[in-house]
């Protein structure tokens, strides 16, 4: 079949890589003028394939008021008069129950673990360089009460399968020798040794050329932006481009952010909405203290990866903020999150600063899989996940498409589970109509 899927970040580039190794000739479209120029540039580098806990969990409520209030807050409100906030908003705080949480963190898990052993078979296979490493995780706490609640959480996970460890101050310090400045105020922490990190739009740099060097070489469409898609009785007639029509026997929606306007406008509501975040990106020295192990500031909500000579910090969830804008404010907070942290790190220079919108749905879970039209299919949603979840979604994706049965069982992560979550989606029952 001829496949165009539409996004060339991490979630499309994965896609057409499991859709051309199934023999299949792909295109992928991409308005930018390279792979991975938005979400997938300059993202956490975290592949952490356990940590996969919805942001939407009861102990939100309990902290939203200090999120809200505080001007350093990890979390900021930015009130618009705009439904898709609020209807966003409202699905999220709707998820914020006990069960829904657990079962989505249970179900994300299983992709997550999916995801680890696919992406280890892509590196062993293809051999892209991405400064990709088994670096573990090591989860900071400084606040005793929500380090027990956090072993709470670990325990769970255990019963899921999980591989965590719950460490003293000491064993931290002994994992991650470059905490030793904040060592008296370290409560706990929890050490993940299955998790990797690795340079995001690197690796999607790497699958443009291993993609276009494929037995099946895939084609590149770049610069080309979908304006829409041309339907005709229950099927995707042809795509629309600023480039003139494209048509092919199937589609994927893969294009973060942009998949709620591309999908709303054939009558199928993602959920999608833009969750801004902050990077930092410090050149490293011999002198630097950096972190070689993946490191978590709990109560800041900042990650820190080391990528070869670099090390990336980021963190900060903005809603309501929908531009790409490097924020001063929120990069300075950031900064000094890093100075408290890791006071000694002696790096080359100014850090390179970076904005990044991730496409959140409410509660945390992707939508992988066939919608109503029966030559289109979705790869949206990742959130602060794709990285992670990019390699598993696209293999789950690829198993659909070729009608074999998959890993993950089918209906997981599908629209209508989604659509029957949370009686959204409004275009849903007339286009069944429509199709039948
Ligand atoms: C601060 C921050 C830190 C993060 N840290 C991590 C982390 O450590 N680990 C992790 O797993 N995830 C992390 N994430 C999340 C992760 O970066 C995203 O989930 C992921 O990049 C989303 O990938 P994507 O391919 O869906 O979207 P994108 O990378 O945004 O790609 C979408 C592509 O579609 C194209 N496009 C859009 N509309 C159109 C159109 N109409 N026509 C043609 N092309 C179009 C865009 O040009 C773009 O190239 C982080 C995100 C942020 C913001």
């Amino acid at each position: 079949m001829k496949i165009v899927v539409i996004g060339a970040g991490v979630v499309g580039l994965t896609t057409a890589y499991y859709l051309s190794r199934d023999g299949h000739s792909v295109v992928v479209i991409d308005a930018d003028s390279g792979p991975g120029l938005r979400t997938s540039k300059a993202n956490g580098s975290q592949l952490s394939y356990s940590f996969v806990a919805p942001l939407a969990d009861p102990t939100v409520l309990r902290k939203l008021p200090s999120w809200l209030i505080g001007r350093d807050s990890p979390l900021r409100f930015h009130p618009r008069i705009d439904p898709e906030q609020w209807r966003w908003g409202l699905a999220f705080l709707s998820s914020c129950r006990l069960s829904k949480s657990q079962r989505t963190t249970s179900e994300l898990l299983q992709l997550g673990m999916y995801s680890r052993e696919l992406i280890h078979e892509l590196v062993t296979r293809e051999k892209p360089e991405f400064d990709f490493r088994s670096a573990g995780k090591l989860l900071i706490y400084q606040d005793p009460a929500s380090y027990a609640s956090a072993l709470g959480q670990m325990r769970f996970q255990a019963s899921l399968g999980c591989h965590q460890a719950e460490l003293s101050r000491q064993a931290c310090l002994d994992i991650e020798p470059a905490l030793h400045a904040i060592g008296d105020s370290i409560a706990g922490g929890i050490f993940t040794p299955t998790e990797d990190v690795g340079d995001c739009m690197q690796f999607c740099i790497e699958l443009e050329r291993i993609l276009r060097s494929a037995p099946i070489p895939v084609s590149f469409l770049l610069n080309t932006t979908v304006e829409s898609l041309r339907t005709e009785v229950g099927q995707v007639a042809c795509l629309q481009t600023s480039e003139g029509d494209i048509s092919a026997d199937a589609y994927v929606i893969a294009n973060g952010i942009g998949a709620q306007t591309l999908a709303r406008q054939v009558g199928i509501d993602v959920q999608v909405y833009p969750l801004k975040g902050f990077s930092l990106t410090y050149e490293l020295t011999p002198d630097s203290q950096a972190p070689k192990t993946s490191v978590s500031d709990v109560r800041n909500k900042v990650v820190y990866a080391r990528i070869g000579n670099r090390l990336r910090v980021a963190g900060m969830v903005d809603i309501g903020d929908t531009t790409a804008s490097v924020n001063p404010d929120r990069v300075a907070s950031l900064a000094r999150d890093v100075e408290g942290f890791f006071p000694h790190l002696h790096a080359a220079d100014v850090p390179s600063a970076w904005a990044g919108l991730r496409p959140a749905r409410p509660d945390s879970k992707p939508i992988i899989g066939a919608t109503p039209y029966q030559n289109l299919w979705l790869n949206v949603g990742h959130g602060a996940l794709g990285f992670t979840l990019a390699a598993g979604s696209a293999g789950l994706l690829a198993d659909q498409i070729a009608g074999r049965p998959s890993r993950i069982p089918r209906g997981m992560f599908a629209l209508a589970h989604h659509t029957s979550d949370f009686q959204t989606c409004a275009g849903f029952s007339s286009i069944n109509k429509r199709v039948a």
